[in-house]
């Protein structure tokens, strides 16, 4: 058999990571350095490392800003009270939450004002599931996993409803949406979970090619949500092998060994430029150029943040 790469598509940047990165650049050149960012602006080394080379610096929490800064809110969102705790300190703040994960704290304020209990699908730890629980921390109760639905307890069975992480996998969390509506069957009913578009493309198209392959590439960060589901759901989807890296000098060598068919797909939240680069060590390494399967056209994009649409500093 001959040797083959395959490019997943859609692979990278999503529009929420794509206005967060722009966000953070756009601020450094109207406000000038350093433009504090709190926590990672998207979960990946390479463009925090970028970001920072040019005068971000990230930081865990708002008492290492200091008085009068101007600060920005990363992609996965933040809890009300960081929204607080910026304003009484007088901070510029800039929110960078992507309008997806924006969408899912409206919707758990909603159903806390219903008095409707929410089971929240989704990584402990994870900003995302920290800045969704902050919005109505005494009506949430997190399930990580389709077991953990089983020991759940809630105040009353008849009203209960469930949200989502944005980049969970799709599979398991429908089983877990399944066990839910098993054990609360008058559950306030969703149609959907909130997995947002890109997400499940990236999951789509890398299920698309991990079929037929040998080994499955998948370029991302550790802390990356998106990513890690990626190797899962091509080892899922039949992949042989599937391994994260953070870019071409994380490949071990000893991986290629008897392998003819290569994919390659990427996390959200990853710039291009690490794709190419995985493919120019593949081709390095005795494999043709990578052809692209183009599963699904996105076009999907989003407006700047108020702050930076708005003439002058905020
Ligand atoms: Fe938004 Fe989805 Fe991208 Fe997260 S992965 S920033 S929710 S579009």
């Amino acid at each position: 058999m001959t040797k083959s790469v395959v490019l997943a598509a859609p692979r990278g940047y999503c529009a929420g990571v794509d206005r967060a990165v722009t966000t953070v650049e756009l601020a450094l050149e109207r406000f000038g350095a350093p433009i504090y960012v709190r926590k990672q602006i998207v979960h990946n080394r390479h463009v925090v490392e970028d970001l920072q080379a040019r005068g971000a610096v990230f930081v865990d929490e708002l008492d290492a800003v200091p008085d009068g800064a101007t600060v920005v809110f990363s992609a996965h969102g933040v809890a009300p009270s960081v929204h607080a705790d910026a304003a009484a300190r007088g901070l510029h703040t800039i929110d960078a939450t992507c309008p997806l994960v924006t969408r899912v704290h409206n919707e758990a304020k909603k159903f806390a004002a219903q008095g409707v209990e929410i089971v929240l699908i989704g990584h402990a730890g994870h900003e995302e599931v920290e800045g969704t629980t902050g919005e109505a921390p005494e009506s949430i109760r997190l399930v990580e996993r389709p077991e953990d639905v089983e020991a759940l307890e809630v105040r009353d069975p008849s009203r209960v409803t469930f949200l989502t992480q944005t980049t969970l996998s799709v599979d398991e969390t429908a089983e877990t949406i399944s066990r839910i509506r098993e054990k609360f069957p008058l559950l306030t009913d969703r149609s959907r979970d909130d997995i947002c578009y890109a997400t499940q493309n990236r999951q789509a198209a890398v299920k698309h090619i991990a079929a037929d392959a040998d080994l499955v590439i998948v370029v991302g960060s550790a802390n990356s949500s998106n990513s890690v589901r990626l190797v899962e759901v091509a080892r899922e989807a039949g992949a042989r092998d599937a391994r994260r890296v953070d870019n071409a000098d994380e490949i071990d060598p000893a991986w290629l060994q008897g392998v003819e068919r290569v994919g390659v797909t990427s996390g959200a939240s990853v710039p291009e430029s690490l794709v190419r680069g995985v493919c120019a060590f593949l081709e390095a390494h005795g494999f043709p150029p990578a052809v692209e399967e183009v599963l699904i056209e996105e076009r999907t994009s989003f407006g700047l943040p108020r702050e930076l649409r708005d003439a002058g500093r905020p």
